[in-house]
């Protein structure tokens, strides 16, 4: 009897050893297969990792998405922007009235959009808080693509123009890709916000 503990003892070691072995071979299959990341000048790392990210702090995201239009396209979108008004809304969607192109999580307005000298964006802080780390960065680039390059909403998902900036499937490549086709202006349907003449 005690022989045959003994023996259902060490086949059960030998099988959590080698199951162990297993899982971690297939995990370090797994890593290999998810992060060939597409190439971007910028590093979106220090955003997407919780532990080097203040969620709080929007500004990170226009530093980010300035820098990155800086590698990618030679714009300086800072210096022509001089005047950032980006912040957290603490009312509800229903009580923001006139955002021209709300998503129900941020908005931008006119007063930014058609005004090349300020950046004017909204978040709304428990929607923001509600999203991930790739999400909040896709959603703040959608936001600067009506400020900054006045773009007007996309028909395709894969865009980030798209109106639902909620969308739960995007990973770093979708986004990489997404904002590329942003930043050279080439994505299908592209349209543009008209702005009032007279201001
Ligand atoms: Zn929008």
């Amino acid at each position: 009897m005690l022989n045959k503990t003994l023996y259902i003892s060490i086949s059960l070691i030998l099988v959590l050893a080698c199951s162990k072995s297993n899982e971690l071979d297939s995990d370090d299959v797994i890593i290999e297969e998810e992060f060939e990341q597409l190439y971007s000048c910028v590093s979106y790392s220090d955003v997407l990792d919780p532990k080097t990210t203040n969620q709080d702090d929007l500004m990170q995201y226009w530093v980010k998405f300035v820098a990155d239009v800086k590698c990618t396209r030679g714009q300086d979108f800072d210096e022509q922007h001089s005047q950032l008004n980006i912040f957290f809304e603490y009312r509800t969607a229903a009580q923001i009235s006139q955002g021209v192109t709300p998503d129900h999580i941020a908005y931008s307005t006119f007063s930014g959009y058609c005004n090349d000298a300020i950046v004017n964006v909204g978040v709304l802080y428990n929607e923001w808080t509600e999203k991930n780390l790739l999400q909040r960065l896709w959603i703040m680039y959608h936001e600067f693509g009506h400020d900054v390059y006045k773009y007007e909403h996309s028909s395709s998902p894969a865009d980030i123009m798209y109106p639902s900036s909620t969308r739960s499937d995007i990973d770093i490549n979708g986004f990489i890709e997404a904002k590329d086709r942003m930043f050279k202006r080439s994505f299908t349907g592209i349209k543009y916000i008209s702005c009032p003449t007279d201001t």
